[in-house]
């Protein structure tokens, strides 16, 4: 066996056991070096994937090779000379740079930017500092770090130390509530304290689109451009909501690009991966898939308990720890629930001057709990899968078996019977006059498909916790 064909066949068996985004973030580009005397010798890209095959994955990497190689012994790894950046530029951006590159090289022209007016408020005579829209309460200290997000944590952390650097652009994603606009946030901060000259900007996808649409109206568009060009890190939050929205994807291509070109730090996050943001066209998906991908998940009772304990000391209180372990165990999709919850405990205790406790914790969470049960209806299973999919209920009604409608209308289908338990036939039904079998075979399908197959289970877990957010709320 070649040193290739063994790396291919370990890479094999870890795909099969860490999550996809994991495993393509840690494993693209790396390669046999050599193998020698019982040692094989492992090529990474970078410091960062060394440190973590040499300390998180080395067992699962070791593992693998033992079983087809049982004379391996240990590994190593080594920084292998990184490839050549990818020429990814349209000649349009190519032309920006100039005119973003040159205040660089002026401390002075450089620290005059720094209070340059921000876009879209004032006039453009009333200088503003900029505003970077970071909130100082979202920093890595106060983030708590557990399986569930460490990867993520530790990719925020290394960009906030090597800007445009370690990983550009990092794209993080994962359901709602689940700490991604913090460590977005953490990110800018940390910057601020370490490099306060730096320009940084933090937006969500729908404000960049409104200002966009503004300067538009205002032919100003030369303007927000410009302002957004000089950014040394640009922070895009819940980029989801550009789908669809042919226009601001175009100008955020070009901004995008003009910042990519300089090594400057781009950040996104969004509620699913680039590839299941629906019309989000592909040369904005290529970009996002070029740089480091990596998700949050739902954490688990321990790590729901550890961030409530954080909360309290944040705060210098205690709860007894009965009552913590209740709320973190009825509360388990979302950690702003999860603070909305202990935020109503302790206003409860302060108003009747009686600690927390287990039994009055019960009492106060009920009706929340209750809410949070509450049953769903067809209808929000038809909302939630029109939203996810940016689909029309006519398409999902009528006939026609596109892929883009199909899918939909499977996933459709097989929420309203493992959620609702819908005889087949009303399913058939609710779909336009459909076969009772069609409905079963959809049903099916994605049963069968859902454990193989990561795409289908991410979109299946989305739009579970969105049915059941959403409809608490
Ligand atoms: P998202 O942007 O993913 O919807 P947020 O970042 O707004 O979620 O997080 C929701 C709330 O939960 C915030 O108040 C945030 O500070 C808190 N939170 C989330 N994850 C953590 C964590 N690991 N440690 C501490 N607080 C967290
Ligand atoms: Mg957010």
């Amino acid at each position: 066996m070649t040193n290739e064909e063994l790396w291919k066949a370990v890479l094999g068996q870890i795909e099969l056991s860490i999550s996809k985004a994991n495993f393509v973030t840690w494993f693209k580009n790396t390669g046999i070096l050599q193998s020698q005397d019982g040692t094989v010798t492992i090529g990474v890209p970078n410091g960062f994937a060394k440190e973590w095959l040499e300390n998180k994955y080395n067992i699962y990497i070791l593992r693998a090779l033992k079983s087809l190689d049982p004379s391996v012994s240990e590994i190593r790894c080594v920084i292998a000379q990184e490839k050549p950046t990818q020429n990814i530029l349209s000649v349009d951006s190519v032309k920006n740079v100039d005119a973003v590159q040159a205040p660089e090289n002026s401390g002075f022209v450089r620290k005059k930017l720094i209070e340059r007016p921000s876009f879209g408020g004032q006039t453009s005579s009333t200088p503003v500092f900029h505003e970077t829209n970071l909130n100082s309460r979202y920093t890595f200290e106060n983030f708590i770090v557990a399986e569930n997000n460490e990867l993520a944590r530790a990719a925020c952390y290394a960009v906030s130390q090597n800007l445009g650097m370690a990983y550009n652009p990092l794209f993080i994603y994962g359901g709602v509530g689940l700490g991604k606009t913090h460590l977005l946030q953490s990110i800018g901060n940390e910057v601020v304290k370490n490099a306060p000259e730096k320009r940084i900007k933090y937006i969500t996808s729908e404000r960049f689109t409104t200002e966009l649409v503004d300067s538009i109206k205002n032919q100003k568009i030369d303007k927000f451009k410009e302002y957004y060009q000089q950014m040394d890190l640009l922070i895009i939050d819940d980029v989801q909501f550009l789908s669809g929205r042919e226009k601001t994807q175009n100008e955020f291509f070009h901004i995008f690009n003009a910042l990519y070109q300089i090594n400057k730090q781009i950040v996104i996050s969004s509620d699913r991966p680039p590839k299941a943001i629906p019309t989000l066209e592909e040369r904005l998906r290529s970009r996002f898939e070029g740089g480091m991908i990596t998700d949050i998940s739902r954490p688990t009772v321990e790590t729901r308990i550890a961030i409530l304990e954080s909360k309290l000391s944040e705060r210098g209180l205690s709860v007894d720890p009965a009552a913590l372990r209740y709320i973190a165990e009825n509360i388990s999709q979302n950690i702003r629930e999860l603070e909305g919850a202990l935020n109503r405990i302790l206003a409860y205790s302060e108003f009747h001057k009686i600690p927390p406790n287990l039994e009055n914790t019960k009492r106060i969470l009920a009706e929340l709990i209750e809410n949070n049960k509450k049953t769903i209806q067809t209808d929000d299973v038809f909302r939630v899968v029109m939203e996810f999919y940016s689909i029309s209920k006519e398409d999902l009604v009528k006939k026609g078996r596109k892929k883009e409608v199909a899918h939909p209308r499977q996933m459709l289908m097989h929420l309203l019977r493992s959620e609702l338990q819908i005889p087949f036939s009303s399913i058939g039904d609710f779909l336009g006059g459909r076969d009772h079998t069609t409905a079963l075979h959809a049903f099916e399908k994605i049963d069968k498909n859902k454990d193989t197959d990561p795409q289908i289970q991410e979109e299946l877990s989305t739009l579970r916790e969105r049915l059941y957010y959403s409809a608490s709320v």
